[in-house]
């Protein structure tokens, strides 16, 4: 059982996760740790952490019993070398990171098999403790990457830990959780952040985001989302993301064939198939 934690990055992720652990009972202390002084700050007055400081080496407790790594994914390597020379050797490190793979071998490296990789399917383009839910998680599916070497004592305290918010535990991994959020999320903010370029480009003299339909603004709600955590994901997940543009693009020039050659029965067809299967999801 975890009795007290350490939130490195206290943002809208980790002070969601921290704020659903508190209302679902957790009594012991939620320490954390982040680059800004406002985020403590916000976070303290939110009740997503009791105590913090801006960096790991003021921290004067570390009778901890789990770490939460919560920052930008560039960031977690660093913070793993950090962490190691602190941490109790059972101490539990997870992570809410977005990319896996090579992440999670890297940071198993540096701090041994009490390392599991995890990444909850939740969230939203808003950034900062200050927008966080305790209900966040609900119903919510949580990947867990533990590899052959994971301790399976650590691997239970995490599973513990997010069923306690109300998320539904999945087990995957590491390097197949990459390829596949590669596709379902990494492609889809690409798109949308290359989509609002696109109208940039278009937007001369004439300026376009003055006609914002619906569709626009619900196609586009995640290109809102933070630049540097993006970034990170990009470059991180970069063989992945890279994969996925180029079906994508594969996929644009088809429907634009079909459009330049008029095509009308394979247009339709097309658009009925993809229609289907976008409809099978609710
Ligand atoms: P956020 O910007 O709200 O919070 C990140 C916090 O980390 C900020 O307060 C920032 O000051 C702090 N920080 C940055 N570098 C730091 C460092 N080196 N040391 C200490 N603190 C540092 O971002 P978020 O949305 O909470 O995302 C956090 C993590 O969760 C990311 O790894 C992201 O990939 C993952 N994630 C996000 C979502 C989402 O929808 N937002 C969903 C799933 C996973």
């Amino acid at each position: 059982m975890v009795r007290s934690l350490l939130l490195v990055g206290v943002g809208f992720m980790g002070g969601s996760l921290t704020l659903a652990l508190r209302k679902r009972g957790f009594g012991g202390e939620i320490l954390g740790v982040d680059l800004s002084q406002e985020a403590i700050a916000k976070g303290i007055e939110r009740g997503a952490i009791d105590r913090g400081w801006t960096s790991l080496e003021e921290v004067d407790d570390w009778d901890v019993d789990m770490v939460v790594i919560a920052t930008p994914v560039r960031t977690f390597r660093r913070i793993g070398e950090d962490l190691k020379g602190f941490v109790r050797k059972d101490t539990v490190v997870t992570d809410l990171g977005s990319v896996k793979g090579r992440l999670v071998e890297d940071l198993e490296r540096i701090l041994g098999k009490t390392f599991v990789g995890g990444h909850p399917i939740a969230g939203t383009e808003k950034s900062g403790v200050q927008n966080s839910n305790p209900d966040l998680f609900e119903g919510k599916k949580v990947i867990i990457t533990p590899t052959g070497r994971t301790d399976r004592e650590a691997v239970e305290k995490v599973r513990g830990m997010w069923e306690e918010t109300g998320a539904v535990v999945e087990f995957m991994d590491a390097h197949l959780h990459d390829w596949v959020f590669g596709a379902v999320s990494h492609l889809p903010h690409a798109v949308a952040f290359a989509l609002i370029d696109a109208i940039i480009e278009m937007s001369g003299e004439f300026d376009l985001f003055r006609y914002p339909g619906a569709g626009f603004k619900d196609f586009t709600r995640i290109a809102a989302s933070d630049p540097v955590m993006w970034r990170d994901i990009f470059l991180e997940n970069r063989e992945n993301t890279l994969r996925a543009i180029d079906i994508y693009i594969s996929s644009l020039k088809k429907l634009r064939g079909l459009i330049k050659e008029e095509k009308i029965d394979q247009l339709t067809a097309f658009l009925e198939e993809v229609k289907d299967r976008r409809m099978n999801l609710e």
